[in-house]
């Protein structure tokens, strides 16, 4: 089986089988092999890894990664892709295909079962419309997972790295940062793609961190006071969490914590840094002296 990673190989398949793009799934196939050799490259992709794909596609990256990696689950939605995907990565014996929506995965069962516990990868083109959930579920899932390596839309990647200031700064921001380290690897521009994208790409690499980079007592509550924050964007952060129903806190409490914190009472969510989040939800809790 020649390798798909071209206009002329993707068209091939894409005519045999008589199959239609479906928009709603995002599918934007790479035709390019340089870029997939540096998404091997800089995801540090092994023979001694176990590697969950999202989205396959017709396998163009599954292709390199069977090659790379030891074991393979490639998580399709799309059942018209099932029967090219058996055919595309017929002889490689390394690869389940399996056809779900990524969406419902429990990806601590997967690594359980499918890799006795050990740290898998993950790398993806992602759909854009999934991105976050994607990488949201799988970092809070908190699975045994050493490494995201993702094609995303370049203004997410760009969302993902950046802090205070930007207007791209928020919940997405905040959680990459706090559970991984986070690099842009590559720009990859459209015509990388068939079909054609409407927007640049870029691929980030997140290094899961075994100990998050700040301490804070209640993680899961720290991620509420952040979504409150940025949930009510023009309000004030003080607005921001007492308008936000699944917290607990009074205005004063609110208020006397961000004082506390050495913050005017008029500052908004978006100049915390994680930081400062990680602080404020201390304070809030009455856990502050661990500071
Ligand atoms: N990996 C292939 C490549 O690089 O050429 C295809 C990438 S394409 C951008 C995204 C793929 O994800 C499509 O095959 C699409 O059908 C699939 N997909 C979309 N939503 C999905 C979901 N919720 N779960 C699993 N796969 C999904």
């Amino acid at each position: 089986m020649a390798y798909l990673a071209s206009p002329r190989e993707t068209k091939a398949i894409i005519d045999s089988y008589s199959f239609a793009f479906q928009k709603k799934f995002g599918q934007n196939f790479l035709i390019d092999a340089n870029v997939l050799e540096r998404i091997i490259d800089d995801g540090g992709i092994t023979k001694d890894d176990f590697v969950l794909e999202i989205g396959p596609g017709i396998g163009t990256m599954t292709q390199y990664l069977c090659e790379s990696a030891r074991e393979v689950m490639a998580v399709e939605i799309d059942s018209n892709l099932i029967p090219i995907l058996n055919y595309t990565l017929s002889e490689y014996d390394n690869v389940e295909i399996i056809n779900e929506d990524a969406l419902k995965l429990d990806f601590k069962k997967i690594v359980k079962e499918k890799n006795n516990g050990e740290p898998i990868k993950v790398v993806a083109n992602l759909p854009y419309y999934i991105t976050t959930p994607i990488v949201m579920g799988l970092l809070e899932s908190k699975a045994p997972i050493e490494s995201i390596t993702i094609m995303v839309q370049k203004e997410v990647a760009h969302r993902m790295q950046t802090g205070p200031g930007s207007k791209e700064y928020g919940a997405l921001s905040l959680a990459v940062q706090y559970y991984a380290d986070a690099e842009v690897v590559l720009e990859v521009s459209a015509g990388c793609f068939m079909p054609r994208p409407k927007v640049d790409s870029s691929v980030i690499h997140l290094q899961i961190y075994k100990e998050p980079p700040v301490k804070v007592c209640d993680e899961e509550m720290m991620f509420k006071i952040i979504r409150a924050s940025f949930n009510q964007r023009r309000k004030t952060l003080a607005n921001g969490l007492k308008n936000a129903p699944n917290l607990p806190f009074t205005k004063e409490e609110i208020e006397d914590s961000i004082i506390k914190l050495g913050k005017d009472v008029n500052i908004r969510g978006e100049k915390l840094t994680l930081q400062e989040f990680a602080k404020l939800t201390d304070i809030l809790m009455g856990e502050e002296e661990s500071y």
